[in-house]
């Protein structure tokens, strides 16, 4: 970025924007997009505050911020990883190396289970399994305001991720954060009403064709479900049956293509697919499971 002591927002705005059009980044698909939220999260501007200041010098110490988080974005970073955050229905949530970076299909799961719940006011009790930066779990708590949750992970860094998440919306007394395996996070605790899950279920194939910004900056351990895609899968329905209350119900994140595997896999544990919900794309992208009478 050639340093000029008085250029403006606006003016910084279009030179980024052209900057990296003409490199043809992504080809050129979201770069405007892109470069107004990387300038907007640096600079501490919303979009009213950006248009509001257009015509105004960027101060030299936000220009150093700008340059930097540009370089970074020059190397092929996804624009929230640079800003540390991103927002998930309605919410804003911090991420941190160790979480995967939300994104918007896992609405499909929320918006699935929240149709399986005839009152929203009940004192629900929900785990979030492979909680991450704790969107899943969270944006349950945030439209079910009697509810508790725990939100789980292996990762403790990812816990912790997930745990200021949750004081930083508000949610410290409704939220309990806790490590471990899967359903052994849960050791000790009583049955619940809902399990939840957006576990990692990319297979060995796919993860080899990863579009760079995901298989560089997303973590492995949060992508990789097994050869087939399907490990995640095993372990949470082989094992969630005694988690559960007998009218409580078990809704999981899906690969577009898994919907048959998890049949097969349902029918074998005692599970059967109750509801199956599609993306804004039409694909299948979230199952609800209940136990198999
Ligand atoms: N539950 C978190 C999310 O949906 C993390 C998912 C994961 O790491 N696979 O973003």
């Amino acid at each position: 970025m050639t340093r000029k002591a008085d250029i403006t927002f606006d003016g910084l705005l279009a030179q980024l924007h052209a900057r990296f059009t003409a490199a043809n980044r992504d080809a050129a698909r979201g770069v405007l997009r892109d470069v107004q939220l990387l300038i907007m999260g640096l600079a501490g501007l919303d979009k009213a505050g950006l248009i509001a200041r257009g015509g105004n010098q960027v101060p030299e110490n936000v220009l150093g911020h700008i340059e930097s988080g540009f370089a970074r974005y020059e190397l092929g970073e996804p624009v929230h990883r640079i800003l540390g955050r991103r927002e998930f229905h309605g919410l804003d949530f911090s991420l941190s190396p160790d979480t995967l970076e939300p994104r918007d299909d896992t609405e499909c799961l929320i918006e699935l289970v929240l149709s399986h719940i005839p009152d929203r006011r009940s004192s629900i009790e929900l785990a979030d399994l492979g909680t991450g930066t704790g969107i899943v779990g969270l944006s349950l708590l945030h439209e079910l305001p009697h509810a508790r949750g725990v939100l789980c992970d292996i990762s403790g860094s990812a816990l912790e991720t997930a745990r200021a998440n949750a004081a930083r919306l508000g949610f410290a007394d409704r939220a309990t954060c806790r490590q471990g395996d899967w359903l052994a996070a849960l050791e000790g605790m009583e049955p619940f009403d809902i399990l939840v899950s957006n576990p990692p279920y990319i297979d060995a194939e796919a993860m080899a064709q990863l579009a760079p910004g995901v298989a560089k900056f997303d973590p492995h351990a949060a992508l990789y479900g097994g050869a087939d895609g399907l490990d995640a899968y095993r372990i949470i329905l082989g094992d969630a049956a005694v988690w559960l209350k007998p009218d409580g119900f078990l809704a999981v994140e899906i690969g577009h293509d898994q919907k048959q595997g998890i049949h097969d896999l349902a029918r074998t544990t005692g599970w059967a697919i109750s509801e199956v919900a599609t993306d804004i794309e039409g694909r299948d992208r979230a199952v609800l499971l209940r136990r198999d009478q």
